[in-house]
């Protein structure tokens, strides 16, 4: 049985689909949970609070921005006394093809799909290695392994997250950090939504289970990664894709 209690985690991108789950799941589990998307959801996190009867806040703080996030990071260590687990999930998609997507599209997605995970992680780094202990997850994606057209992008940021997970895991292996991303296939969420329904049939006869992922399929692998059993198991990219990248 995972316990979580009198751990704190962070959790990114915590507003719905993949990350609510994560925070709602690792609460469930006695973890205290900061809360961070683009905006501030108090009415989200009292309920989390309310249901789980462990300490909730929700911050508004933009990801890739260094200045937001190292305040952000900050404010989270004085009201938390300290910060267990990271997990890097926010995320967002502006798919198109190559000669059509704008400038603007491609810094964005790297912005908010990697440079987040860099500048959160040393927000956290120096914390966690001062307590030589910590988990550190970062969200990928099955298209940062194998991908589609429409998408240079996305893959790109999720391959970017795939090695900073691996190069951050050697570094603060012998501090007692761990740092593991997880690999996503099709998820159903607000992301996912957006494509029609040609395109989500199509993707679930591909899959050998032939069923789409849910939220909680993935922060169950999360809530485990996060955990003290998970102690030996780092640099490792996991996936929850439905067998799709066997
Ligand atoms: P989603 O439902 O679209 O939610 C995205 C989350 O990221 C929201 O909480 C959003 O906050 C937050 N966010 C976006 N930009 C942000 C920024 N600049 N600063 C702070 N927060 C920001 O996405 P999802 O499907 O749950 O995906 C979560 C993660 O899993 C992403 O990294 C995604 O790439 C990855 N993933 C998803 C799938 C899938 O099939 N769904 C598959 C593979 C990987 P607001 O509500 O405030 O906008």
């Amino acid at each position: 049985m995972i316990n979580l209690k009198e751990k704190t985690a962070v959790v990114t991108g915590a507003s719905r689909g993949i990350g609510l789950e994560i925070a709602r799941v690792l609460a469930s589990r006695g973890a205290s949970i900061a809360m961070i998307a683009t905006k501030e959801n108090k009415e989200l996190a009292s309920s989390l609070e309310a249901e789980f009867n462990v300490k909730v806040v929700s911050y508004a703080c933009d990801v890739s921005s260094s200045e937001m996030v190292e305040s952000t990071f900050k404010n989270i260590i004085e009201s938390f006394g300290a910060i267990d687990i990271l997990v890097n999930n926010a995320g967002i998609t502006r798919d198109g093809l190559l000669m059509r997507m704008k400038d603007e599209d491609f810094d964005d997605v790297l912005r908010i799909n990697l440079r987040s995970v860099f500048i959160c992680t040393k927000a956290v780094a120096r914390h966690m290695m001062g307590r030589r202990q910590g988990r550190i997850i970062n969200m990928a994606s099955i298209n940062g392994i194998r991908t589609q057209a429409g998408q240079a992008n996305y893959a790109a940021s999720k391959a970017g997250v795939i090695g900073i997970t691996k190069s951050n895991s050697m570094e603060f292996a012998a501090r007692g950090i761990t740092v593991n991303a997880v690999a996503p296939g099709f998820i159903q969420t607000d992301m996912t939504a957006k494509l029609n329904e040609d395109t989500i049939n199509k993707f679930k006869e591909s899959i050998p289970v032939k069923d789409l992922g849910k939220p909680a399929d993935v922060a169950n692998l999360v809530a485990f990664l996060a955990s003290d059993e998970a102690r030996y198991i780092t640099g490792q990219i996991i996936g929850v894709d439905g067998g799709l990248n066997a």
